[in-house]
């Protein structure tokens, strides 16, 4: 059924010896994304479109489509296949869409974002990842995609409205200038929590002048690091999270 949905070949051995990339690339996005859960067809297909391979460090190309994240330097990492994508998915992206997304880190998710919005706009507070982003997405032929250096707490003040903002680091509270910077309906995809390998993904929906927030699971991420103003949000325990 998924490979009927996205033409692919119906012959692939899973042999992970060979580098055919777009091979593994598949077979990440059958088994890692469409098995468990991700149901968003442009959300399957950037992800199948995004060569993941350019991304991470040519120490762990051979690694590029494993189920998890990898290192990309500075003490960062690029995120797990999965974590890109249920973010792309739970910021509800349409073609016209502006998006804002903080922690650039290598690229890779930006060039996601950028297959299903007109314009994203990164921040990454580490200027030589940015530099590294940068020419990865060149690379990549990703023209829509903007790489700003700085701290991504304060959003980017003088670049939106944006329709979504995309948080890849994760901080204590929700930064108050988040809400200022979204346009009605926009929505704000954040981990949020006390500790690195405890946090709350959630998404804040901006209706009337009003954010309202849902839990949508606990992942972890690298710290969000920064001086912007946060209102600070204490997640639920792991006992009053949904299994
Ligand atoms: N989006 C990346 C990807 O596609 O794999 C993930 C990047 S990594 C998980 C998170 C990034 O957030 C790191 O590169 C880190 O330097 C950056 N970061 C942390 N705090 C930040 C801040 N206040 N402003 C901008 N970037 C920040």
């Amino acid at each position: 059924m998924f490979k009927e949905l996205f033409g692919l070949p119906a012959d692939d051995t899973g042999d992970e010896s060979r580098t055919d990339f777009a091979a593994l690339r598949a077979r990440m996005v059958e088994r890692q994304l469409a098995a468990r859960g991700i149901r968003d067809p442009r959300v399957l297909r950037a992800m199948l479109a995004v060569p993941r391979e350019l991304f991470v460090p040519e120490s762990e190309r051979a690694m590029s489509y494993q189920d998890g994240a990898l290192p990309i330097g500075f003490d960062q990492t690029i995120s797990q296949p999965y974590t890109v994508a249920f973010m792309a998915e739970a910021a509800q992206l349409k073609k016209d869409d502006h998006v804002l997304e903080v922690g650039t880190g290598c690229g890779y998710g930006a060039a996601v974002l950028g297959q299903l919005a007109h314009r994203v706009d990164t921040i990454e507070r580490i200027p030589e990842l940015a530099d590294i982003a940068r020419m990865k997405l060149v690379c990549a032929g990703c023209d829509n995609v903007f790489v700003h250096v700085g701290d991504g707490t304060i959003g980017l003040p003088d670049g939106g409205p944006f329709d979504a903002i995309v948080v890849t680091a994760g901080g204590f509270g929700l930064p108050d200038a988040y809400a200022e910077q979204l346009a009605e309906g926009g929505r704000i995809v954040i981990p949020i929590g006390q500790t690195r390998r405890s946090q709350v993904m959630y998404r804040f929906t901006l209706r009337d002048g009003n954010l309202t927030s849902e839990n949508l699971g606990r992942f972890a991420f690298v710290p969000l690091i920064g001086q912007g103003r946060s209102t600070a949000i204490r997640p639920p325990d792991d006992d009053e999270l949904e299994p």
